[in-house]
């Protein structure tokens, strides 16, 4: 197969709305955060490797996808007009990961947790317009082992395999529980949804900062039921 990577990604970082975000407000604070966004833009480097995929078989428990199994009932619903899926492991980049593991303080570490979350937004913003630009498909949806119950994380060793692996190329490495490093690193398929379907409308967290659709009551059980 053949797997992309995407280097050379900028991310826009809009410091704005990132101290609005973080709630940065004092002078000193502010003069810390502009400092680090500096720092930040000279290493950063997100990236993201993916391929082109397809549906090679359909089951009562799940599909397989170039001739790999996966045990999934989400996928078997959600893929089961589709035929084409992008596997896809994106990261904001080792660089930034080492730059903000090197932050003791506890708040100034969590501002390099944002900055790291913006980074990785711009890896998968740039993957999203590789796939439209290259394959001409739009209206992609993502499902992500582990981000759902829908899911199981264990099937992250396999996702890789689609990708043969090449997400150490990109820094990615996995633990021992299927946890990505850097933590600010996304796996998943992207795939074309007529129904435009997002992981949000099946969580039901509250307050949850970063939810793009509203919680559809029953949908989860739809579509994760064999
Ligand atoms: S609501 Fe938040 S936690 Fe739930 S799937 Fe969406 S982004 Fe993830």
């Amino acid at each position: 197969m053949n797997i992309k990577i995407i280097d050379g990604i900028k991310p826009r970082f809009n410091e704005t709305a990132m101290k609005n975000r973080l709630r940065i407000t004092e002078p000193d604070d502010i003069e810390i955060f502009d400092e680090m966004i500096e720092t930040a833009m000279k290493s950063v480097r997100p990236k993201v490797a993916f391929c082109e995929a397809y549906i090679t078989g359909r089951y009562d428990d799940g599909v397989e996808v170039n001739g790999r199994r996966f045990k999934c009932n989400l996928m078997k619903n959600n893929l089961a007009e589709v035929n084409r899926v992008f596997p896809f492991a994106a990261t904001c980049g080792r660089e930034l990961y080492d730059w903000a593991k090197s932050i003791d303080d506890i708040f100034i570490a969590y501002w390099a947790d944002h900055i790291m979350e913006v980074a990785l937004r711009g890896a998968i913003a740039g993957l999203y317009d590789t796939i439209m630009k290259r394959y001409g498909v739009s209206k992609l949806s993502s499902m992500n082992p582990g981000s759902l119950e829908g899911w199981p994380i264990e099937q992250q060793p396999s996702l890789f395999e689609l990708l043969e692996n090449k997400q150490k190329e990109i820094g990615i490495e996995l633990t021992e529980s299927f946890l990505m490093v850097p933590q600010k690193s996304v796996s998943g398929l992207l795939f074309k949804s007529k129904s435009g379907y997002t992981n949000c409308k099946l969580c039901e967290m509250t307050n949850c900062p970063s939810r793009r659709d509203p919680f559809e009551p029953g949908l989860r059980e739809k579509l994760t039921e064999a």
